[in-house]
């Protein structure tokens, strides 16, 4: 669904805006306002680039909120359509930065080992704030890699000057660790880490209110993604996140970082669990069928040639770990490619 102009205000005292988004099918994004008498917090705002930067801009002056006037900016998780924004409009604004405690993009350089640090040496930090664009990493079973994908990286990097002018790395000013409590709208918010999706997701909850900022972590009508990158189990973990989101005891409306809002939280979250278990069979027999096979093969069996890539293999790999921890399957290792069977 395409990002409507129109300014609504889904659950009382809190606006939505909606900005584009060009993949995933997605189109768009739910960047959420809420208003205090100091100003305004604003939560996701965008992917990074001139596009969503110029749109953003004009849906808040359609709502009234002057640049100058956001003091807070939440980013629920280190994906670029929630993140991508965050950068400039705190620049711009003065705005502070908030995230959970885990939070970290792959732009960040804390966490690189010395041979990135070498490969990013050849191009000119002068020319560009950002030297770890080329970071990349070997994916758990081999196969894609963390950061921008590779088909993507050369051309960010020649259109690397242009790229910068509309994106700046986000750094949170305060980090917020689960239960830890935050005053947003004049209104008080708990953050609840909920990892799956993503190693560093953070939803808010305003008791009072009954309202949850969701992020990605449920959503109305797609299955949020399974993130192959956290060690472990990550399946599990998105799971007992949302088990826990599920027993909050007074939610009325949930406003999801992509969709409308919705109101039966524990229904979605077990229709959510139920995909999740029928995937976990059929990847089940898949096993059963293809012998020992690594991860990209079996993600071809489970899914569509029009999802092959990097999302589907995450999201088998997930899948897999999940049924070997409960001994469905097990695992091997094969020049360094991780092999899975019955
Ligand atoms: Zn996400």
């Amino acid at each position: 669904m395409d990002a409507s102009p129109d300014i609504v205000e889904v659950a009382t005292g809190v606006l939505r805006l909606q900005l584009p988004i060009n993949f995933t099918g997605l189109g768009h994004v739910n960047t959420y306002a809420l208003e205090d008498d100091k100003g305004f917090a604003l939560i996701d705002p965008g992917l990074p680039g001139e596009e969503s930067w110029k749109t953003l801009r004009s849906r808040m002056d359609a709502a009234g909120i002057p640049l100058e006037r956001v003091h807070t900016i939440i980013v629920t998780h280190s994906h670029p359509d929630h993140f991508g924004g965050a950068g400039l409009l705190a620049e711009e604004s003065g705005a502070a930065i908030v995230a959970s405690d885990r939070f970290r993009t792959f732009f960040d350089l804390a966490d690189i080992d010395d041979r990135e640090l070498e490969a990013a040496d050849d191009i000119d930090p002068g020319e560009s704030p950002i030297p770890s664009i080329r970071i990349e990493r070997p994916s758990p079973w081999g196969g894609s890699t963390i950061g921008p994908p590779p088909e993507h990286r050369a051309e960010m990097l020649a259109h690397r000057a242009d790229l910068f002018k509309w994106f700046k790395v986000p750094r949170p000013s305060l980090r917020v660790a689960d239960c830890d409590h935050i005053t947003l709208g004049g209104r008080d918010w708990v953050g609840l880490f909920t990892p799956g999706h993503t190693d560093d997701h953070l939803c808010l909850y305003d008791e009072e209110g009954g309202v949850l900022l969701a992020g990605d972590q449920v959503l109305p009508t797609i299955t949020p993604h399974i993130s192959g990158l956290i060690p472990g189990d990550p399946l599990l973990m998105y799971i007992e996140s949302l088990d826990r989101l599920s027993d909050l005891p007074d939610v009325s409306i949930v406003l999801p970082a992509h969709g409308q809002p919705f109101h039966d939280l524990a229904g979605r979250a077990e229709e959510i669990k139920r995909h999740h278990d029928e995937r976990l069979e059929r990847l089940h027999e898949i096993c059963d069928a293809a012998g020992w096979a690594n991860v990209i093969e079996l993600s071809h069996e489970l899914f569509a040639p029009r999802s092959w890539g990097s999302m589907a293999e995450a999201e088998t790999f997930a899948h897999l770990e999940r049924l070997r921890a409960t001994s469905a399957v097990q695992r091997r290792e094969e020049a360094g490619i991780l092999l899975y069977h019955l």
